[in-house]
């Protein structure tokens, strides 16, 4: 959040707020809400569009991007491709993978935009052949910058919620001989700290930060 070029990437800040979390097998992801100045709010499709892609970059034109959106950005397999996919639940992927194809983007104010996903594009990832349905929206500028799964602007305030979550807890027993039924401990709440997490916090590293 030091970097002055992230804080513009996607128009003049006027406030950000991050937070750490670290996947149970110990990858450090940061949250990043970022609130815009009135000017550069994102107030029309067309200016989402300069900004948030959600489609397959050609790799004759831009070979890197393509390369990192293929490797970072496609989502799945999921569905009846996948059934056991950590994204699936009750028979339905919860990220509501695959999108529609759609010619143009349209705004929708309550939580996520509908980008624009043309289905002409194709690309070869994890496996199989992925069409524009599959992407995960995405900054073209930061992923060039990083190289690293980035995704996601949404406009609702809904996206404080996410950020401040929480951290992943486990209900664990530790118990010697027959194992009991016990409801008390059953509502015991721990909290799950991976190694690299531990590091992190030893190390000093901030969690959170504005
Ligand atoms: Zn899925």
């Amino acid at each position: 959040m030091d970097d002055p070029t992230v804080r513009g990437a996607l128009g003049k800040s006027i406030a950000q707020v991050y937070t750490i979390e670290f996947q149970k097998h110990g990858l450090p992801h940061a949250h990043i809400l970022i609130v815009l100045q009135e000017a550069d709010k994102f107030s029309t499709s067309d200016h989402i569009d300069k900004f948030v892609h959600a489609e397959i970059p050609l790799s004759i034109e831009n070979p890197q991007l393509h390369e990192i959106v293929t490797k970072c950005l496609m989502h799945g397999p999921c569905g009846i491709d996948n059934p056991g996919a950590p994204c699936m639940e009750a028979g339905q992927c919860k990220k509501m993978f695959p999108k529609e194809f759609r010619t143009e983007t349209t705004m929708n104010a309550s939580v996520y935009h509908l980008y624009r996903r043309c289905p002409s594009d194709t690309t070869f990832g994890r496996g199989r052949e992925m069409d524009n349905r599959f992407v995960v929206p995405y900054n073209p500028y930061l992923l060039l910058k990083y190289n690293a799964h980035i995704n996601e602007v949404c406009t609702s305030l809904r996206v404080v919620k996410y950020i401040y979550k929480g951290f992943d807890c486990a209900n664990i027993v530790l118990s010697a001989g027959q194992v009991q039924y016990n409801e008390i401990a059953n509502y015991i709440d721990a909290q799950y700290v991976s190694t690299p997490e531990a590091m992190w916090q030893l190390l000093g590293s901030h969690m959170h930060d504005l």
